[in-house]
């Protein structure tokens, strides 16, 4: 089949789903078919050649509209493409369509976003997690095999989770984040959302590596990760905190997430109790550092420089409050607010500095634990997918979704979901592993030959692959 075909394909189940699912805010049919053409009548052979691919809307891509979620970029469009598009787009990618998202990545459902949630492809009436949601319905329903998201606190790998699919962090500085509109620039990454882990490998293989453009991507040599997807695994050893898997963590999902286990030792692994004892104060530290950093990060949003501006105020200051009061949704408010409290200077010692020294003794959790073990095994999300509307109005039970995933971010290492079955409702489950520094390759291999050995073998109804 011709790459036309194939994107007029993946463009029509776009636009066929999207008025229920919701998860695309712009599906770019114009400029995907005219690449399309152009790869059909070229001859090089990039690695993604025509392959579809969907990306989070806070990804700048050139000329296409890049929103955050957010009413205060309304209708903005990029100046140029981030660094992830123009090597996907080297490599041969399409970028098919911008995708749903909380409001500047900050949410666990997809509910702050202001042009309405995504839905989950398993059941709409729920959520489909969060941030990144729209980038992970679109793989889940089958539109695209692979899309972009971001991760600061778990905004990959916990909508892969609900959503049944697989969700990838890398190291902090393995993907460059230019481009990639700021929310706690000491935590963002670019993630990958696929609907295996090869189709991650394929996405990072292309992506990755330093960047002169990020002063923080690193000069790390990036390893051929599809070619060692199916190494033998007998022999790795996996982590597993077990004081992690008490009070807070559905039942299904404990049961879920040993099963997964006793695959892993079946496929030749094995075992290590460890610990993780800095964990626990993974949220507070996260919501400490995470808002601190997006205080200032969001300042530039001033009715200036970018998108929208607020009418009818004749003087500056207020221009730039009626601007961003009407601009900024109710949980980027609170962030605001919450960051300024921390860095305020009564409150600096107490919150902001003390959290930076509890992230370091996280950091030094995950050093030592992987002195005895390859990879350390946890759930991805404490539940299945909720309703939407369920946690809504409860911020610090929506905060408590990003448990098991936050704490990656804060140290810096890469982590993956892969799905490890459905619960007794058919809500897809996940299965966290969390690698040392600049381990991805060991980690797609492990969950390559994992999901390989046990596949889930179900697809929600819309889907259309
Ligand atoms: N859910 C977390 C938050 O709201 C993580 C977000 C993210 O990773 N972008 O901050």
């Amino acid at each position: 089949m011709s790459i036309v075909s194939e994107i007029e394909k993946t463009l029509d189940h776009a636009e066929t789903l999207n008025g229920e699912l919701n998860s695309f805010l712009s599906i770019e049919s114009e400029s995907s078919l005219s690449r399309a053409q152009l790869l059909d009548t070229t001859e090089t052979v990039g690695p993604l050649k025509g392959v579809a691919i969907a990306v989070k809307d806070n990804i700048c891509t050139k000329d296409m509209r890049t929103s955050c979620g957010s009413r205060i970029l309304g209708n903005y469009k990029a100046q140029y493409d981030a660094t992830a598009i123009s090597r996907l787009n080297d490599a041969g990618a399409i970028v098919v369509g911008k995708t749903n998202m909380d409001e500047f990545a900050m949410g666990s459902s997809n509910e702050s976003s202001a042009f309405g949630p995504a839905k989950n492809p398993w059941d709409v009436a729920r959520v489909p997690g969060g941030s990144s949601g729209g980038s992970a319905v679109a793989v889940a329903s089958g539109v695209v095999r692979a899309a972009l998201g971001s991760e600061t606190g778990g905004s990959v790998r916990q909508p892969a989770s609900l959503c049944g699919i697989v969700g990838f962090k890398p190291t902090y500085g393995r993907i460059s984040r230019y481009g990639l509109v700021a929310f706690a620039s000491s935590l963002d990454n670019i993630g990958i959302f696929g609907q295996t882990s090869k189709d991650v490998a394929d996405v990072l293989g292309v992506i990755a590596g330093r960047d002169e453009k990020d002063s923080t991507s690193a000069d790390v040599p990036v390893p051929d990760y599809a070619a060692t997807l199916n190494d033998d695994i007998a022999g790795k050893t996996i982590g597993i905190p077990r004081a992690l898997l008490g009070e807070g963590l559905d039942d299904e999902v404990r049961e879920s997430v040993l099963a997964s286990i006793d695959n892993f030792k079946a496929l030749g692994a094995n075992t290590v109790d460890i610990e993780l004892p800095y964990a626990k104060y993974g949220i507070a530290v996260y919501y400490i550092i995470a808002t601190a950093e997006a205080s200032s990060n969001l300042a530039r949003y001033d009715g200036v420089r970018y998108g929208f501006r607020a009418e009818d105020s004749p003087e500056l200051r207020q221009m730039y409050f009626k601007t961003r009061e009407e601009g900024f949704g109710p949980e980027v408010k609170r962030r605001i607010m919450l960051g300024t409290y921390v860095l305020s200077s009564g409150y600096y010692d107490a919150y902001y500095s003390k959290a930076q020294k509890v992230r370091a003794l996280v950091k030094r959790d995950y050093e030592t634990a992987f002195t005895k073990c390859d990879a350390i095994l946890t759930p991805t999300s404490p539940t299945t997918a909720f309703k939407i509307g369920e946690k809504s109005d409860d911020p610090i039970a929506m905060y408590l979704s990003d448990i098991y995933t936050v704490s990656a971010n804060l140290a810096g290492v890469p982590a993956i979901s892969v799905p490890s079955g459905l619960s007794s409702e058919g809500l897809p489950i996940g299965v966290q592993l969390i690698g040392n520094f600049w381990s991805e390759a060991t980690l797609l291999n492990l969950t390559h030959k994992y999901e390989t050995a046990h596949p889930l073998n179900a697809r929600p109804s819309v889907f259309a692959g």
